[in-house]
């Protein structure tokens, strides 16, 4: 089964309002093993959505439109749909009583607009809206369908989920799709390419590559008439891979983020943290303050720039005197110092060149993290090319999975990637 997916809305087109609904059934529909062949925004041009609409048609076993269910007169998915199956609009009395019935609750009449809410083609069913006045439609001819849903994400959604997404299922019983993400850091984009290379010519289970913020995602999709089938394909892939790139460089899978693993590590072995951040300006803490329990572990970040206040928190002003402040050893001085300025088992600590490098700093780009616990310190160092926002973010990543490795007596593993 192939579907397409249109967006309706003129502000959708003028950029006041971002598209959330395709991504949504996008990625709704794969999960169900229906492939999206296009996507589309349209405005609310009568002229135009009923071009994008038959054309949908004519093409698609299965349409899905979000938007202009609404009541006033820019609102056209129904009448555009009726064109398209050359049917009439009619009022169903008992939506219209539905219909009247819930503006009675919220205590007024119902605008007169509002009826053509109310109405069907033949060869339409309504679907219940449980999170606004908008009904759907479910409008299906030789095989083919058109699902109209609305435009508000709080009402799509639910009305995929309860009505849509069961009966689409119900039509396509055999297939199941299972994905299986791993989630690697230390090896480039390129590199994995390379080493992955034959597994790349497989087409089920299907495997992508995919450069995220947290490092180089491998996905594998595999689809079979069953969950359990569909594991057993997906089963040897990831044995391969495992095999072929290291266990080391694959740092989680699925669902799993840098600071969750912090967190579950820390919180099993009953370990509280103190930081000690420049580079990454609080982003380290911040990230870590988003997981469960975080105030059971996070004893406190400091966020410290100049030189004389790294001493006035501990660090050996010899030590920045004589390495400058962007320096691994001085990295793991700062864990240290973090460890005691927050009482706590385990200190990390991130230093590096933001901007205005100096000879001794290196080039912008680079950072030193340290680690700390009992009398163990370590260090690692990276270096990146890309935009300073990704800068903070690629260090905190790096900086949360050296903090994993060390807790697990693994050495960190430093980086330079050129992306
Ligand atoms: P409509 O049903 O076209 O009148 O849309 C009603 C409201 O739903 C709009 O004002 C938006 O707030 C929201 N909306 C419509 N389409 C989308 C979309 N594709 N993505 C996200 N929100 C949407
Ligand atoms: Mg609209």
């Amino acid at each position: 089964m192939n579907a397409e997916i249109i967006s309706i809305g003129t502000e959708l087109l003028m950029g006041e309002l971002v598209d959330t609904n395709s991504p949504f059934l996008a990625a709704e529909l794969a999960k169900i093993g229906v492939e999206v062949r296009w996507v589309t925004k349209v405005g609310d041009d009568p002229e135009l959505l009923r071009e994008v609409i038959e054309r949908a048609w004519e093409r698609s076993d299965l349409t899905l439109t979000s938007g202009g269910l609404g009541p006033t007169s820019d609102d056209l998915t129904r009448e555009s749909i009726a064109a398209a199956f050359g049917e009439k609009m009619t009022v169903q009395e008992d939506l219209l009583v539905h219909l009247k019935g819930l503006f009675a609750e919220r205590g007024f009449p119902m605008p007169e607009t509002n009826i053509k809410q109310a109405t069907l083609i033949p060869s339409a069913e309504s679907i219940p809206n449980d999170h606004g006045t908008a009904p759907g439609w479910w409008a299906e001819k030789d095989g083919r369908a058109i699902v109209a849903m609305p435009g508000p994400p709080r009402e799509i959604q639910p009305m995929w989920a309860s009505y849509i997404s069961p009966k689409i299922k119900a039509q396509n019983p055999d297939v199941a799709i299972v994905t299986r993400n791993l989630k690697t850091f230390g090896i480039s984009e390129g590199g994995l390419d390379e080493m992955l290379s034959p597994l790349f010519q497989s087409k089920n289970p299907y495997l992508g590559i995919y450069s995220k913020q947290d490092g180089i995602h491998l996905r594998a999709i595999a689809k079979a008439a069953t969950d359990d089938e569909a594991w057993e394909l997906i089963r040897p892939m990831e044995t391969e891979i495992r095999r072929i790139i290291g266990d080391g460089v694959i740092w989680g899978v699925d669902d799993d983020t840098p600071e969750n693993l912090v967190a579950s590590r820390l919180r099993s072995k009953g370990l509280t943290l103190g930081i000690m951040e420049s580079f990454t300006g609080g982003l380290l803490a911040s990230n870590l303050a988003e997981t469960k329990g975080s105030s059971r572990f996070l004893g406190g970040s400091a966020v410290v720039y100049r030189d004389d206040l790294l001493s006035r928190h501990g660090v050996d002003p010899g030590l920045i005197e004589e390495y400058g402040s962007t320096n691994a050893r001085v990295a793991e001085e700062m864990a240290r110092a973090a460890r005691k300025l927050f009482d706590a088992d385990v200190g990390m600590a991130v230093t590096g060149i933001v901007t205005e490098p100096t000879e001794a700093s290196g080039p912008v780009g680079t950072l030193h993290m340290g680690f700390a616990m009992g009398d163990d310190v370590s260090s690692t160092s990276g270096h990146y090319a890309t935009s300073r926002l990704r800068l903070r973010s690629r260090a905190s990543t790096h900086a949360l999975l050296g903090l994993v490795r060390f807790l697990s007596g693994l050495p960190p593993q430093s980086l330079s990637l050129r992306r």
